[in-house]
């Protein structure tokens, strides 16, 4: 089983400021945060990317989207708006190979982006 340094979050093997947490998914701070709110959402289970999610994934990335839902309440942006971010590969910018959603939020964002 592959390992990386967001399965060692998950695990709890390395600290990371977790804000929501359940048996599929974990949700924790960004260490360099791009906007007032930025959190990282993941699944528990190692899965490199986008080009890596499966049939057998929908209802896990689902259940990103549903709990992306409660993160934004929690943090106050559910009304003003969000925006969630998936990079997949070198030109996206795709830094950690274990799949991650952005959440940002709590200022205005641009479009398109950079
Ligand atoms: P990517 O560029 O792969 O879409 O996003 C990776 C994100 O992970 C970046 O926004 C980066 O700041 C964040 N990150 C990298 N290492 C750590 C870490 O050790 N802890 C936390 N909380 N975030 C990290
Ligand atoms: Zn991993």
């Amino acid at each position: 089983m592959e390992k990386c340094l967001f399965c060692e979050i998950a695990e709890k093997r390395i600290e990371s400021k977790i804000v929501y947490e359940d048996e599929k998914v974990i949700a924790f701070k960004d260490i360099h945060p791009q906007a007032p709110v930025h959190i990282l959402i993941i699944p528990r289970r190692h899965i490199s990317g986008v080009t890596s999610v499966e049939e057998g994934d929908r209802e896990l990335v689902g259940h990103m989207f549903v709990v992306s839902q409660q993160i934004a309440k929690d943090f106050s942006v559910y009304q003003c708006g969000f925006r969630l971010v998936v990079n997949s590969g070198p030109d996206a910018g795709q830094a950690v190979g274990h799949l991650h959603m952005h959440l940002l939020g709590g200022r205005t964002l641009k479009w398109p982006p950079g």
